[in-house]
């Protein structure tokens, strides 16, 4: 179901348990070779795989393309939502279902920078609603789901995300490859290894100064498909967990 396409009536005659989808994206460079839109693309085209099984199971809130990508700020073009507005955006958008009576909040992820802040707002909602013990508030970003696309296609280099990198550059190229510059001569970036597996502060350009992280002259469309089925896949199982939770065991 998708939430812009109803009536409030029929959001409010929606079953509680209905899960509520809120998928969070971006809109920030994304290197020389690549579009602004990409995180917003390709997530987009992760919910559109995921919501056709999950069709009447599943309420889908429309995609958020303001993410928190300060650390992109350096670079043109990239709209952000500081960290702590982007927290209040998220918890007010679940708030406003939880008070109209939805018990399972999710939030998809498809960009680096909103995971810590959708895991700060779930964790701070739990704290408000404390006395409730039918609230399942959940996040994912949909390729940390456990999916090892190399095994299925080995001549994928990188084994995992970076930025416009192999991974993002292939599946722009399976969905858009008019919106894809010149990838193969982009020269590779080394991710590196920033004080791991402690974290280490950054902004992009302590890392980058084309703006891409990793190995984007290796995409190609073909990859680019694997990706996004092997992550759809990924998707529509957690989802279906969330589904088929009793309402109020711990384990799910
Ligand atoms: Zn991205």
């Amino acid at each position: 179901m998708n939430l812009v396409e109803l009536s409030w009536p029929q959001i409010a005659a929606l079953a509680p348990e209905t899960p509520v989808v809120f998928p969070i994206a971006a809109i920030e460079q994304h290197g020389h070779h690549l579009p602004l839109w990409t995180d917003s693309l390709l997530l987009g085209e992760i919910i559109r795989r995921v919501a056709l099984p999950l069709e009447d199971r599943v309420l889908f809130a429309p995609l958020m393309w303001l993410g928190n990508s300060d650390h992109h700020l350096d670079f043109s073009g990239t709209l952000s939502a500081p960290p702590r507005t982007y927290l209040d955006l998220l918890s007010g958008l679940a708030d406003n279902m939880i008070q109209r009576g939805f018990r399972r909040l999710v939030f998809i992820n498809g960009h680096g920078g909103n995971d810590i802040p959708s895991k700060q707002a779930i964790f701070e909602l739990r704290q408000k609603y404390r006395q409730r013990a039918d609230l399942l508030l959940t996040m994912t970003t949909y390729w940390s789901l456990g999916a090892q696309p190399w095994l299925q296609e080995p001549s994928l280099h990188q084994r995992e995300m970076g930025h416009a990198c192999e991974w993002e550059t292939s599946m722009v190229l399976r969905l858009a490859p008019q919106l894809v510059g010149d990838y193969r001569q982009a020269a590779t970036v080394e991710p590196g290894n920033p004080f791991r597996p402690g974290t280490r502060a950054w902004i992009t350009k302590d890392r980058t100064q084309p703006g891409h992280i990793g190995w984007p002259q290796l995409a190609t469309a073909e990859k680019g498909e694997v990706l996004l089925s092997l992550f759809a896949e990924d998707v529509v199982r957690w989802l279906e967990r969330i589904v088929a939770w009793d309402g109020k065991s711990w384990d799910g």
